[in-house]
């Protein structure tokens, strides 16, 4: 046999991580990394939280698992807290991204079919999003390389060019549902919508009433400076989708919608097992009160701005391998003039520096929302050596 005991989905790297220490990973033979990927924007708080971890222990040895079948306690407050904290009314606890954008999905779709409107089952979706792995999430995206040998897709999804409303206007048709997009692209390259275009969406659903859906399993929970990213277009979405931040590094995640757009979801109409369980929802409990305790969205502002700052005067010394600094708060990116996978590799096996690839030869720069300046300190040094030794002949392949 050759296969492995692991399903060889991953390209999985020769670092392999045995215990964490705030913003720092140590590997099974004792070498540390600084950990700006942070699981890929997950670990907001590094990984030895002390109030996340009480929390998780302490529920564990209360009362781990029990199912939907009974009234929740922990679900009631923890989905109380996020209602006050954003646009929706109503949220539903799932396990994942993919199946918080599953479930954001059938909200906008059932929108519309709870009436009678069977038609409008369509979901506008943007070039390069990336929204999970589940078939329908694959479905929702245009990238090809996800599809391959998983045909045929779920149909009705429309792509269309991110950024480009005279796009989605010509799009709309009668088979239109809404639209599902990530306000700031993290996979595809940490691109940001622009402010008119976010504004045009939503008068468009407002036009034609549509479900604005939008994505924030990875620009949610505090990583763009604000707690959800939508706040900072002027908008409020009908539906969102968020998980990676919100459990701090346990799977948890959640739909969020308004009373108005979850008129669909009435009982039977949706479910989970693990979904909204109590030890789940002490994570994401411990979560929201270090958010606020800590000052996270403050923090994420200002380290943001300073990295930025400091990559903005670097990235000049090296005019043949860095090309820009995308981004907001702590969901940085670098765009390279090389194929990034291979500097990413650099910094990582070179330097000591854990990054994340991204589309549109990007590196993604997505560490704990916790950092301090001797981070960012630790940062620029690993980056700079990582960059002084990058063999330039090796780049583009
Ligand atoms: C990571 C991600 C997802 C999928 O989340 P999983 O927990 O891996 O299922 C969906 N949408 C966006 C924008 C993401 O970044």
């Amino acid at each position: 046999m050759s296969i492995t005991p692991l399903m060889p989905v991953y390209a999985r790297s020769d670092v392999r991580p045995v215990r964490g220490e705030h913003c720092h990973l140590i590997g099974e033979d004792g070498r540390r990394y600084l950990d700006f990927a942070a699981g890929i924007a997950v670990n907001i708080f590094g990984h030895s939280h002390q109030g996340l971890i009480g929390a998780i222990q302490r529920q564990a040895a209360t009362l781990m698992h029990v199912s939907n079948l009974y009234g929740s306690p922990q679900g009631e407050h923890l989905a109380q807290r996020l209602v006050d904290l954003t646009f929706a009314d109503t949220v539903f606890f799932t396990n994942s991204g993919a199946e918080a954008v599953e479930c954001a999905i059938k909200t906008a779709r059932s929108y519309h079919q709870h009436v009678g409107n069977d038609r409008k089952f369509e979901l506008i979706t943007f070039n390069n999003a990336f929204h999970g792995r589940t078939l329908a999430t694959i479905s929702a995206s245009s990238q090809e390389k996800m599809h391959k040998g998983f045909m045929p897709l779920l149909p009705g999804f429309k792509y269309v060019d991110f950024d480009d409303l005279d796009a989605v206007k010509a799009a709309i048709g009668p088979n239109t549902a809404g639209f599902l997009i990530e306000p700031i692209q993290g996979e595809g390259g940490i691109r940001t919508a622009s402010d008119a275009f976010m504004q045009g969406l939503r008068a468009l659903a407002d036009e034609h009433d549509l479900m604005l859906v939008l994505d924030e399993v990875q620009c949610g929970v505090a990583r763009s400076g604000t707690f959800y990213a939508y706040e900072q277009f002027g908008i409020e979405p009908d539906i969102l989708a968020t998980a990676k931040g919100i459990g701090g590094g346990f799977p948890l995640g959640a739909c969020l919608a308004t009373e108005k757009a979850a008129r669909g979801m009435v009982v039977g109409a949706h479910g989970s097992t693990y979904g909204g369980n109590p030890l789940a929802m002490a994570a994401g409990e411990a979560v929201l009160d270090a958010i606020a305790a800590e000052d996270i969205l403050a923090n994420v502002r200002d380290k943001g701005a300073k990295i930025v700052g400091r990559l903005e005067q670097f990235i000049g010394n090296y005019p043949e391998l860095f090309e820009e600094v995308r981004g907001r708060g702590l969901l940085l990116g670098i765009r390279l003039k090389v194929e990034p996978r291979g500097f990413v590799a650099h910094l990582r096996d070179g330097h000591g520096l854990l990054t994340v690839s991204g589309g549109d030869n990007t590196i993604r720069i997505v560490p704990p929302l916790v950092i301090d300046d001797g981070h960012i300190d630790e940062f620029m040094d690993r980056l700079s050596a990582a960059a002084a030794s990058y063999p330039m002949e090796s780049a583009g392949k």
